[in-house]
């Protein structure tokens, strides 16, 4: 029996989402993988840990760099590669809310009464949930202004 063609378990997984995940990184480092047990895990999932999970598997002589991958893949490197590729298409991520007025992000968050009025009559004749925006209060400044739009109220 050749060990080359022989498939072998690097991995096993308690859900088949994760399963996927690294099998789709090891195709896409051109290393071919395959699940075992994956269906009885989709019908029985609560039953994963007694079932033995979801096997990830790949050619005997591909196991060396297969696991270098996972290696990898555990300590980050692909999240941090895909964070700097994201940024580079999209830009950075939103920054957190600041004082319009100072720059501080030593802001709170509260509901305002007449919003929660409002919400609370929406739901009662209309049956929705409509979100309304929340007063953000400068702890800094004292400026408030209102969630989103960051527009002044003209309180201060
Ligand atoms: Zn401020």
């Amino acid at each position: 029996m050749s060990q080359s063609k022989d498939l072998i378990t690097i991995a096993t997984f308690l859900n088949p989402w994760d399963a996927h995940i690294l099998r789709g990184l090891l195709e896409s480092e051109d290393i071919p993988a395959c699940l075992a047990s994956e269906h009885q895990i989709w019908l029985n999932w609560q039953w994963s840990t007694a079932l033995g999970g979801v096997d990830l598997r790949v050619p005997y002589a591909a196991q060396e760099r297969a696991k270098e991958v996972l290696a990898q893949y555990m300590q980050g490197d692909y999240a941090s590669a895909l964070q700097e590729a994201t940024e580079a298409e999209f830009g950075a991520a939103d920054q957190p809310d600041t004082c319009p007025h100072c720059g501080s992000s030593d802001i709170s968050y509260s509901n305002t009464n007449p919003g929660m009025l409002s919400a609370i009559g929406i739901y009662f004749f209309l049956g929705v949930i409509v979100p309304q925006p929340r007063k953000i209060t400068c702890m800094a400044c004292g400026h408030i202004c209102k969630e989103k739009s960051l527009e002044d109220t003209g309180k201060n």
